[in-house]
């Protein structure tokens, strides 16, 4: 059996391999290291992709989000409303910027942010919501629309882990996940759906105002050489990564499938041990189907009950096989982002789930011998 990893991204390498490696090589022969031609084509070949107007490329997920809010034009102390359960990364530049982040609870099937507490959180300083779409499903992005309206907020998604989603309404329209607030972005990490051979990321809009603004912003502010009107930052996909992902975005929903073909095989395995719940898909069609991409399988996280998560971890690594926490610890309850409003009630969910979550390996490489050994070396360690 091959070694199992948490994320393998070799067979995806050898798969691209005869375009990736002269892709990169014309870069470095026609030294077109920065803003080349390269990253224009993967911009645009990705608002294709997107059925976006905008997409505005930067150096990783975590400035994506930054210069989403500052192209936004909030201003410190305006109150930005995210999910306690999520990577520090969303509340991080929230703070950096001098906004103040309020973290509220999420649901416990889909591990994304709640709709009641987000209306509940609402003040009169509220300016913004940033639903991440957690491990690969977006969150109610129609209830949240709605709620920005009424109250005069934007929505800014954090889609690092939920490219190529889709997110169904109501009505049975679809819209890619990251495209449906005011502004989107996306981190193009390795270990990311769609992930480049280092840092990279992308903000994405349907406002060609908006887009106009944080073009400026993510180079120095200048919209004329040399003119600088806002404040801005440097912030740039290189050409080597923009080649390496122009040629992996064609592969980008078969990538996705094969993730989702894993998180069928996992949930099938799984499906009469009472001590694990396998992830939910909470929008569309409600489970794992050969038509839609409702959920992306970023990562496969199981919730478990009556088991010790830090022994069955302890044993899986002892057989070969690794496995995550994705989060232990929740934001409110980071040093960097206490805060005495908070009240411990109202985290009731994610306080549980950072007690019960596990992530098993994801990524499009898992063969069928691998996940039988990682399903049965569960199950038996759950039957004793
Ligand atoms: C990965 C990630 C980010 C940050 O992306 P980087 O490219 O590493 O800066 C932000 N938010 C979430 C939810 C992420 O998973």
């Amino acid at each position: 059996m091959k070694k199992i990893q948490m994320v393998d991204l070799k067979g995806q390498y050898n798969d691209i391999k005869d375009i990736v490696n002269p892709s990169i090589q014309e870069v470095i022969e026609t030294t077109t290291f920065i803003n080349g031609p390269k990253v224009h084509d993967f911009q645009k070949h990705l608002e294709t992709y997107l059925g976006v107007k905008h997409v505005i490329p930067c150096a990783n997920g975590t400035d994506a989000l930054q210069i989403a809010m500052m192209g936004l034009g909030l201003k410190p102390g305006d109150e930005v409303i995210t999910a306690d359960f999520t990577f520090a990364a969303t509340v991080e530049v929230i703070a950096l910027l001098q906004l103040t982040p309020v973290l509220v609870d999420v649901n416990e099937d889909d591990f994304n942010i709640n709709i009641n507490a987000i209306k509940k959180a609402i003040t009169p300083k509220t300016k913004a919501i940033v639903p991440v779409h957690l491990f690969g499903q977006c969150a109610n992005m129609e209830a949240i629309m709605e709620i920005a309206k009424e109250h005069n907020l934007f929505v800014i998604e954090d889609n690092a882990q939920a490219i190529g989603a889709n997110y169904t309404y109501k009505d049975g329209a679809k819209a890619k996940a990251g495209t449906i607030g005011h502004v989107g972005s996306t981190s193009f990490f390795p270990s990311k759906n769609l992930g480049c051979y280092g840092d990279g990321g992308a903000i994405f809009t349907n406002d060609d105002n908006l887009a106009h603004t944080i073009r400026g912003i993510v180079n120095h502010g200048m919209y004329e050489r040399y003119h600088h009107d806002v404040v801005g930052v440097n912030s740039r996909l290189d050409s080597i990564q923009a080649a390496v992902l122009d040629a992996k975005l064609p592969h980008l929903d078969k990538y996705n499938k094969a993730r989702q073909i894993a998180a069928k095989k996992y949930n099938k395995a799984f499906e009469d041990i009472e001590q694990i719940i396998t992830p939910k898909v909470s929008n569309g069609c409600l489970e794992i189907c050969d038509t839609c991409n409702c959920h992306v399988f970023h990562q496969y996280t199981l919730r478990i009950s009556g088991i010790d998560r830090d022994a069955l971890a302890k044993h899986l690594n002892s057989q070969g096989i690794p496995c995550g926490v994705y989060y232990p610890i929740p934001l409110h309850k980071q040093k960097a982002y206490l805060d005495a409003r908070y009240n411990e009630a109202d985290f009731e969910i994610t306080n549980k789930l950072v007690k019960n979550v596990i992530s098993l390996p994801m990524h499009t490489e898992l063969d069928d011998e691998q996940i039988e050994f990682i399903t049965s070396t569960i199950i038996k360690f759950i039957n004793g």
